[in-house]
């Protein structure tokens, strides 16, 4: 009997997914999007200055390497483009089902039973989630929030058609979404405030534009494009990938640049004093630009150190007395990135669900899978290298990988697969050790700590990574007891 699939989500990684089941013959399988479009983060921040500091060449499917784009660090329009692109070419589309978000996945006599939101249900045997990790946006708990009287929204929600042209805009927040829309807001808007509660580490970042001879180049030789997607791909495992988890010259490198790059163009003294971070940098993620600090001194931008008390009906409130008044206040606050896979209710073998297994911390194997959920897989999940490289890179291994998994129910070799709870224990217990050497636990608040100050990221080399994502281990898997599961 055939099997079918479903696959959560249609940004990056869910395209990714069904193309790659695509090219193994499988038709039989649905996209479940909760949105009216596919894209996923590049789909919901359309905030202005919006770009992705990851170089372009290498910020793409490898097997769909894209010659012509615009800049170094592409605009997040243009990548929206390319995704649409893909998913056209792909034939993606007529699998996708819009305004449908998974609320519930039930594991019953061997397969998962799906509801939607609208209700409608679905029975497959296998679930592939790529569901995302940045894409609860995170509201800041600062008392007043609510009294606002004028324009707010969350950059991932940015309000459009609210005026921004000779306003007062605030911005809260000083993560990378804050500094791409700085410098992009700074000429458009009579007076920006931005509030830091703490200081970054900016690393100095040019964007320059491909020449029309250059796009000529790579688009007509794959090879040229090849050497500079294995060329960018490759500095970021030899440097930024090496100094997060421990290599201290390296590290040291990243932070003597952006020293510099504060003292040659910050000028005053007091404001550059401001904007010293007093933490390692790369501790929290690394802010990437050469337009912010341009941007932060103009005459209508000013930098607030003052922590915030509260919001006001007419402006943000600092702990000074000062009032801020404002037009429109964005919140540039992030996104809790450990809501993995919620709000969706998952219940796996015996009843057991997702929320239980993950009651302390999200803990999975390999980032890809979970005991007791046979046949249900993730990408981009709990502790993927999301912090060191491309997150494209990291899906294409992990979906080889997981079709490892699915094909050994495919040739009929068991009939379910999820790995073992020993296995999982093994793997992270040895994660936490390893975490004790990484940057990001080296002293900072950041969105990549859980609950329990354990960072959601990888903590060993890209190398690893791609060398244990190369072929899955089935001593860690139970393969029999879940051979015993009906079908
Ligand atoms: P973020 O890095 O989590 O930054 C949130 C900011 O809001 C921080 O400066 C934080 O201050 C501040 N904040 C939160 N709550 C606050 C409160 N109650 N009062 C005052 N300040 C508050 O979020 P983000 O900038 O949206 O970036 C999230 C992630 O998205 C990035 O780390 C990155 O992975 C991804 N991203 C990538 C790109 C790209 O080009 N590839 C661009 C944008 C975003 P503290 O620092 O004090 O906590």
């Amino acid at each position: 009997m055939s099997k079918r699939f479903a696959i959560i989500g249609a940004g990056m990684s869910g395209i990714l997914a069904a193309i790659k089941l695509k090219q193994r013959g499988i038709e039989d399988f649905t996209i479940y999007e909760k949105a009216s479009r596919l894209g996923g983060t590049w789909r919901d921040n359309t905030y202005p200055g919006l770009s992705c500091d990851v170089p372009s060449h290498v910020y793409a499917y490898s097997f769909e390497l894209k010659g012509d784009w615009t800049r170094r660090f592409s605009p997040g329009a243009e990548i929206q483009r390319y995704f649409e692109g893909v998913a056209e070419k792909y034939g993606i589309e007529r699998h996708i089902r819009y305004n449908s978000e998974i609320t519930r996945a039930e594991h019953v006599d061997g397969r998962w039973r799906l509801r939607t939101s609208s209700r409608a249900t679905d029975t497959v045997d296998f679930v592939i989630a790529a569901t995302g990790v940045l894409h609860h946006p995170a509201m800041p708990d600062i008392p007043g929030l609510a009294d606002f009287k004028g324009p707010k929204f969350h950059s991932a929600r940015w309000g459009h058609a609210v005026p921004i042209h000779g306003k007062r805009v605030g911005i809260i927040g000083t993560g990378s979404t804050a500094i791409q829309i700085v410098p992009a807001l700074a000429d458009r808007v009579a007076k920006l405030s931005l509030f830091q509660r703490t200081a970054q580490w900016v690393l100095p970042l040019a964007n320059p534009f491909y020449s029309a001879e250059e796009k000529a180049m790579f688009r007509e030789s794959p090879e040229r494009l090849q050497q500079s997607y294995d060329f960018w791909s490759q500095r970021f495992v030899d440097t930024f990938a090496r100094a997060v988890i421990g290599n201290q010259d390296e590290l040291q490198k990243i932070e003597d640049a952006c020293r510099l790059n504060l003292e040659e163009n910050v000028h005053d003294p007091e404001l550059r004093w401001r904007l010293t971070p007093n933490y390692r940098a790369a501790c929290k993620r690394l802010i990437m630009s050469d337009e912010f600090y341009p941007a932060l001194q103009k005459p209508n931008v000013e930098l607030v150190t003052e922590g915030i008390d509260r919001i006001e009906a007419t402006g943000v409130r600092t702990k000074d007395g000062a009032l801020h008044v404002l037009d429109v206040l964005v919140l540039a606050t992030g996104f809790d990135g450990h809501a993995f896979l919620r709000p969706m209710e998952v219940l796996g073998e015996g009843g057991r669900t997702l929320a239980e297994a993950w009651s302390e911390a999200n803990e999975a194997y390999r980032s890809v899978a979970v005991p007791g959920f046979p046949n249900f897989f993730m990408l981009v999940g709990p502790n993927s290298p999301i912090g060191n490289f491309s997150v494209i890179m990291i899906s294409e291994l992990q979906i080889d990988y997981i079709l490892q998994l699915v094909d050994l129910v495919l040739e009929g070799r068991c009939r379910a697969v999820a790995p073992s709870a020993a296995a999982a224990r093994r793997f992270n217990d040895a994660l936490h050790e390893a975490m004790k050497g990484t940057v990001w636990v080296s002293g900072c608040r950041s969105w990549y700590l859980d609950r329990n100050g354990n960072p959601a990221l990888w903590p060993w080399s890209f190398d690893r990574f791609r060398a244990e994502m190369q072929k899955p281990d089935l001593a860690d898997f139970d393969l029999a007891s879940a051979a015993t599961t009906q079908v």
